[in-house]
């Protein structure tokens, strides 16, 4: 009784949820049946199922009564693609916007975890499973407001296209194929992403800000090596390779890159800062409004939450040296991970770190080629629009831009000159957030309140003034 009161105290516009069970609207029912059962489609990499959820996606829309001819599901090795076009009738002269998403998911082994991962369960507050924030909230919302669209008579009054990648966790090939290889897709105006962005919600549920993401820091790795020839352990030599790379680690650890800043990374501290006060909010302000105040600059430099939005970040995460207790090391390597600011070229990190080191015998070795993308400033329709959608929910929430320090199949279109902004429909704490962890999980609250979302963002970036 007592946990009762809690969650009752905890959350007063649950009771309204709770209360409109009986009438979920055609729009909520449909959702919440595409999203169940594409959540237990197991569609981590290698496992070959992600054409079925495709096809289901596929079959869903033609019996909703799109075209053949629009709607494809387009294999690629094990996995697939799923594009989808919803036509206009051209009134507005504009080119398509192109809608993201995955369909693939983080691996989740059914041992480690507490319920079945891939059968939707819930309790009183949260739907779980793997994907239930990453990403199949947005894939089957995307999918359901296209359906729910075409169900209202809706014309766009320029094409809307689905583009659904399919290993996006992985190697991204699909999300390549998308973004470099469909000329119907390159003439898009620009894309919005259903994999990031979102509103962050307090421990107490009360709404703190709304963030789109504009822009992705570069994901690059190098092998550092330094060699040896070795011998016996019973008569060291002055040189030794574990040593050397000790050395160079320990220049790497105390190197910080310098600060970089743009336009949307000031704005964000400004207003983020504000929203939390206290002595890290006043650093917040202080670097937005000068970054170039050490002072700051040290305080924000910190705090692993905020970092990397301040600068490029470097950080050893794996090592491997040695063949033999009894034999000095040959090789010794560390594996050095990067998260580069937009628009600094990853040649330029890597002779950072070679001076950095500074010995000439370390090698290097990136291990894959990077994806350098550029920022996608934010436009003042997309910004309006996203911001009725989320005022609807939420009046005067701050509806701010951000860049993200991890990778989603939004690098791939930036890169390809389509600018591009991820605004998901979820509202949750991001404490809460276990995607790619354990017990993955949406409130069920959210799940409900965002199903206007899309159509909202749609209607008014592709809807004519008296539809
Ligand atoms: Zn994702």
């Amino acid at each position: 009784m007592k946990k009762l009161i809690a969650i009752l105290i905890a959350c007063l516009p649950c009771a309204a949820a709770v209360a409109a069970e009986v009438e979920r609207s055609e729009h909520a029912i449909k959702t919440l049946e595409m999203y169940t059962r594409i959540i237990e489609v197991e569609s981590s990499k290698n496992l070959g199922n992600v054409p079925e959820i495709a096809n289901y996606l596929a079959n869903e829309l033609l019996a909703a009564g799109f075209p053949q001819e629009d709607v494809e599901v387009v294999p690629l090795g094990e996995t697939a693609s799923l594009i989808a076009k919803y036509r206009g009738d051209g009134s507005s002269g504009k080119a398509p916007i192109l809608l993201l998403g995955h369909m693939d998911v983080v691996e989740a082994l059914a041992r480690d975890w507490e319920r079945p991962p891939f059968e939707l369960t819930s309790d009183d507050s949260y739907f779980y499973a793997r994907g239930t924030v990453d990403n199949k909230f947005g894939v089957a919302q995307l999918t359901s407001t296209f359906i729910r669209l075409k169900k209202e008579g809706f014309v766009p009054n320029r094409d809307l296209i689905i583009a659904f990648s399919g290993d996006e966790e992985s190697g991204m090939l699909t999300t390549r194929m998308l973004a470099y290889d469909r000329e119907d897709l390159a003439e898009a105006e620009f894309a919005l992403n259903s994999d990031a962005g979102g509103g962050d919600l307090d421990a107490d549920g009360n709404p703190v800000v709304y963030l789109m993401q504009a822009a992705e820091k570069t994901y690059v790795t190098w092998e550092i090596t330094v060699r040896n020839p070795g011998g016996h352990s019973s008569r060291p030599r002055p040189d030794n390779a574990i040593y050397d790379l000790a050395d160079a680690i320990k220049k790497i650890e105390k190197y910080r890159f310098p600060v970089r800043w743009s336009e949307m990374t000031q704005t964000f501290f400004e207003e983020t800062g504000e929203q939390l006060g206290g002595e890290l909010g006043d650093a917040m302000v202080r670097f937005a409004n000068n970054p170039r105040d050490e002072e700051a600059a040290d305080r924000l430099a910190i705090e692993s939450s905020y970092v990397g939005t301040t600068r490029t970040t470097c950080v050893v995460t794996m090592l491997q040296a040695g063949h033999a207790e009894n034999a000095l090391p040959q090789s010794a390597t560390a594996t050095v991970n990067c998260r580069v600011f937009p628009g600094v070229p990853v040649s330029a990190i890597e002779s950072a770190l070679r001076q950095v080191v500074e010995n000439d015998a370390i090698e290097f070795r990136q291990l894959e080629e990077a994806t350098e993308s550029p920022i996608s400033r934010l436009r003042p329709d997309v910004t309006a629009a996203v911001k009725k959608a989320v005022h609807a929910r939420y009046p005067d929430i701050k509806v701010i831009a951000y860049m993200e320090s991890g990778g989603t199949d939004g690098m791939h279109f930036r890169k390809a000159g389509i600018p591009t902004w991820a605004v998901s429909g979820l509202f949750m704490n991001p404490d809460e957030m276990y995607a790619h962890g354990l017990n993955e999980r949406v409130p069920i609250q959210a799940f409900y309140d965002g199903l206007d979302h899309w159509s909202i963002i749609l209607r008014e970036l592709a809807g004519n003034q008296e539809q």
